[in-house]
């Protein structure tokens, strides 16, 4: 299971891609994004560490206005040394960021990467083919993230959590069991414990 940073409380929340379960935010909608910030590629002590760096913009905050905090989190993000990455406010709430950073005097914290981190996109998420993200998507609608199995070519099935990263969908699998998306064959539903035996979903074909 992962870990991940909540931009919007700064609580650590399970799944990098799923709702926080303290204020219910449902992550950025850039899927790199929350993921660079989960413990696939930062350690939770850091991603802890973060969270209370967004609390305390939060409290020093006074512009009231929307994304101001946000921004100034990727601001002090993109300065800092790790290089995590790099993104400049939108122009019209610069300003603001610029204020809010120096209000809120953010201390240099150290970010430690995780084990398992990977560099560019995540080894472990696989882009569904459109065509069958849109088959599947007509007959189990979903709407941000749903459990499912996929067959693939050497005959195995893989679980694995199904994103619909706006109307694109992207696999989220164990980085033990890395396939490409030539090698799926189907894909359904993932029921839970004994249903999930006694009456397993039909597959949805992707030929
Ligand atoms: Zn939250």
């Amino acid at each position: 299971m992962t870990i991940a940073l909540c931009f919007n409380c700064g609580e650590t929340k399970w799944g990098a891609l799923c709702p926080c379960e303290k204020c219910g935010c449902k992550g950025t909608g850039n899927i790199e994004l929350d993921i660079v910030f989960s413990d696939h590629h930062i350690s939770a002590r850091s991603l802890e560490d973060l969270g209370k760096l967004i609390k305390r913009l939060h409290a020093a905050d006074t512009s009231g206005q929307e994304g101001v905090c946000f921004w100034a989190f990727i601001a002090y993000i993109s300065q800092h040394p790790s290089e995590l990455l790099k993104a400049n406010p939108p122009a019209e709430i610069a300003a603001d960021v610029d204020r809010l950073l120096t209000q809120a005097s953010l201390p240099q914290i150290e970010i430690e990467m995780a084990e398992r981190r990977f560099s560019g996109p995540p080894a472990n998420a696989i882009p569904l083919p459109s065509r069958l993200f849109r088959i599947y998507i007509e007959s189990f609608p979903f709407e941000v993230i749903a459990r499912v199995e996929v067959r693939v070519r050497d005959g195995g099935v893989i679980r694995a959590d199904l994103v619909n990263n706006g109307g694109e969908g992207m696999l989220l699998v164990d980085e033990s069991r890395k396939f490409d998306a030539k090698d799926i064959l189907a894909l359904r539903r993932r029921k839970s414990g004994l249903l999930g035996w006694l009456f397993p979903e039909r597959w949805v074909l992707a030929g």
